[in-house]
């Protein structure tokens, strides 16, 4: 999607500090961190948001998933643990309408969310 920021940095037009990267997925440092730790795991197909991913879409969700599992232990978030997260439009506080988990570690993290 041409005018989508995170389809920006996976085609490099917009730069960014790369953690993981294959054909499928991307992963990379947040640019306004919200914890020590703070990683965007995405797709390299633009999907919205998770309301609109579909059935097919169901083996990239999994794979999504445990690259952010794998990525937080590698950070050191394997003993205490860590946050995954994927907001989703308005109501869920989405900024960026191209898919992402959020994976916040290296702090105690508070619950419920404001
Ligand atoms: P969300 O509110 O769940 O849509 O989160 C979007 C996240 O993308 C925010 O935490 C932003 O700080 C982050 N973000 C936006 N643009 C960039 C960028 N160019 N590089 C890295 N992170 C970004
Ligand atoms: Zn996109």
């Amino acid at each position: 999607m041409s005018d989508c920021v995170f389809c920006k940095i996976i085609q490099g037009e917009i730069p960014t500090n790369k953690v993981y990267e294959d054909d499928e997925l991307l992963a990379f440092h947040d640019m306004n961190p919200q914890a020590p730790l703070h990683v965007l795991v995405i797709p390299k197909k633009h999907i919205s948001n998770i309301m609109e991913a579909e059935a097919s879409d169901a083996g990239l969700l999994g794979r999504l998933l445990f690259k952010a599992q794998e990525i937080a232990k590698a950070q050191g978030c394997e003993e205490k643990g860590a946050r995954f997260i994927i907001n989703c439009k308005s109501d869920g506080g989405q900024t960026v309408y191209h898919l992402h988990c959020h994976i916040l570690g290296g702090r105690f993290m508070t619950w419920p969310p404001g």
